[in-house]
């Protein structure tokens, strides 16, 4: 699965263990990524550090804070999203760890890359899924 796909956390996706999981601790405040011996970190969780091929992966506490490194504008937006439009999605990056989430809490036109955000699970507007949100602070 990709970070993309992850975002997009519509009705019609069954629920992927690794994410949701990651996605019940971060609403619990215990936000967490997964680190490889060789220091690669990675999100959503994963079995297997792409970058190494390391499977000894350990549970990290995720940084509190992170900053945008790309941001999107969705104007048009697929039928589950389409009361939230317009949104931005964006990555982030916590201190290595790369996030992929929907901003809030700022005026899209406001985002920018190097916006700090924190990390936190909130519902669509639409149809009250839960997404990632990456909330400016
Ligand atoms: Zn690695």
């Amino acid at each position: 699965m990709s970070e993309t796909d992850a975002v997009r956390a519509d009705g019609g996706r069954v629920r992927d263990e690794g994410y949701d999981d990651f996605l019940d601790a971060l609403e619990s405040g215990e936000g967490y990524y997964l680190e490889c011996p060789e220091g690669h970190g990675w999100l959503p969780p994963r079995r297997v550090c792409p970058e190494c091929g390391g499977t000894d992966l350990e549970e990290t506490a995720l940084p509190e804070t992170g900053a945008i490194e790309t941001h999107t504008t969705v104007h048009v937006a697929a039928p589950s999203f389409a009361d939230d439009a317009p949104y931005v999605t964006a990555v982030a990056d916590f201190d290595g760890v790369r996030l992929t989430g929907v901003v809030r809490g700022i005026d899209p036109e406001n985002v920018e890359v190097g916006t700090e955000v924190s990390a936190e699970v909130d519902e669509t507007e639409t149809a009250g899924e839960r997404v990632l949100v990456l909330h400016a602070e």
